[in-house]
């Protein structure tokens, strides 16, 4: 478990896309009309937002590698998703993706760092003022390995994460595990009001 004395109140964001804003699918989203806002996660983003907390989007598109959808294909699926966003007053602050494949040696691709870390150069935050959720292992990976605090959600592909025991998340070292984005939300702020309240760390 992280301490969390240590951590700075959480300025920045990241989130995975697939399993923790939209539903996701074995087939990949091609296209918006595939593209279905999980229950809550808008308003959650948007909480985000109006507590002053930036957001980035980090998210693996494996599928334009493999040539099932094209870079603009995922532009439009982002219209959408930002207009969707927009109509609970949410918005994303920076958008990222990877859209290489597996056998690729890109150093973006989830679990590798260079997206999570290229979102918290763009703001000058700390690894220590950022949390990253997502809804698999790679996602948790890719926080730990960056330094970032993990929150794995359960909304995401059922193979993804629900076979890994209290002793494995341990062992990989996941802080936190939240029902949904929403509840991951829930769980920074009452993070941020405990660090504000216990000051600066021993
Ligand atoms: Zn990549």
């Amino acid at each position: 478990m992280t301490d969390d004395c240590t951590r700075k109140p959480t300025r920045l964001v990241l989130l995975d896309r697939d399993g923790v804003v939209n539903s996701d699918s074995s087939d990949y989203i091609k296209s918006p009309e595939e593209w279905h806002p999980i229950a809550g996660s808008l308003a959650a983003i948007a909480a985000l937002n109006a507590a002053g907390i930036y957001t980035a989007l980090c998210s693996n598109q494996a599928g334009i590698g493999r040539g099932l959808l094209s870079a603009r294909d995922l532009a439009a699926i982002h219209v959408r998703f930002r207009r969707e966003l927009a109509d609970v007053n949410g918005r994303i602050d920076l958008w990222r993706y990877c859209p290489h494949t597996p056998d690729s040696a890109c150093t973006c691709r989830k679990p590798d760092t260079a997206m999570l870390k290229d979102c918290m150069q763009e703001f000058q935050i700390s690894p220590n003022a950022t949390a990253f959720v997502g809804d698999s292992v790679k996602d948790m990976q890719a926080a730990i390995a960056a330094g970032c605090l993990g929150i794995l959600v359960r909304t995401g592909k059922s193979d993804q994460h629900t076979a890994i025991s209290e002793n494995e998340s341990r062992e990989l070292g996941i802080t936190w595990v939240a029902d949904d984005l929403a509840q991951a939300v829930e769980l920074i702020s009452r993070l941020n009001l405990q660090s504000d309240s216990s000051g600066t760390p021993p």
